[in-house]
């Protein structure tokens, strides 16, 4: 049984991953690890940020720890938020305030292709490793669900008839950029 620190803050993540990783891992979050900090995310590109994350946690714990940050990827947006998803509105990483902008953006707008995009950054056994997820689809053009989080109301993938927030966990999995990057983190753990 393998160990390892997800060096994330939010809840829903650590549930999402939590619902995927069978029994062969233990995922201990950074609360059960007893850390209390705000992990930076400096970086104009979702590698640097979530190498930052997850060296930031290696070398509080000098564990095996894994890191992910995820942009939503908006084509008539040349790409934007991307890496700053988080704070597009504002600092406060505000949900609502993010959503309501990219709405208003993409007023008029009739390219609704859109994509999330995870990268997991794993340091493990002093050796750092990357992963990628991606999950393809279309802004919509008004709010659609209450469950999620971020830009779930507004985001439906492609082969899917709703959008991520009017999905259980296990219906959002089958089409997640999360769950594709965190498989491919699990089949590499599995052969160590
Ligand atoms: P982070 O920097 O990786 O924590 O994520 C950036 C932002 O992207 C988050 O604050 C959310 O607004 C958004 N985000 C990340 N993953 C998802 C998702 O699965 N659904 C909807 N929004 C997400």
């Amino acid at each position: 049984m393998y160990q390892l620190i997800f060096a994330t803050n939010n809840a829903h993540k650590i549930a999402e991953i939590q619902s995927l990783v069978g029994t062969d891992f233990t995922i201990i979050d950074m609360k059960a690890a007893g850390i209390d900090i705000d992990i930076p995310e400096p970086h104009d590109t979702l590698n640097e940020n979530a190498l930052e994350k997850a060296k930031t946690i290696f070398n509080i714990t000098q564990t095996n720890c894994f890191s992910e940050d995820t942009g939503l990827e908006i084509e008539a947006l040349n790409g934007a938020p991307g890496v700053k998803s988080a704070r597009y509105a504002g600092e406060d990483r505000n949900f609502q305030a993010n959503v309501d902008k990219v709405l208003d953006q993409l007023t008029n707008t009739e390219n609704r292709n859109a994509q999330f995009r995870t990268v997991i950054c794993l340091i493990w056994k002093e050796q750092t490793y990357y992963f990628e997820g991606i999950c393809k689809g279309q802004i919509l053009h008004s709010m659609h669900g209450e469950k999620g989080f971020g830009y779930d109301p507004i985001f439906k993938p492609d082969g899917a008839d709703k959008s991520f927030a009017e999905m259980t966990m296990e219906e959002k999995n089958k089409f997640s950029h999360r769950q594709k990057a965190v498989t491919q983190l699990f089949e590499f753990l599995r052969k160590q």
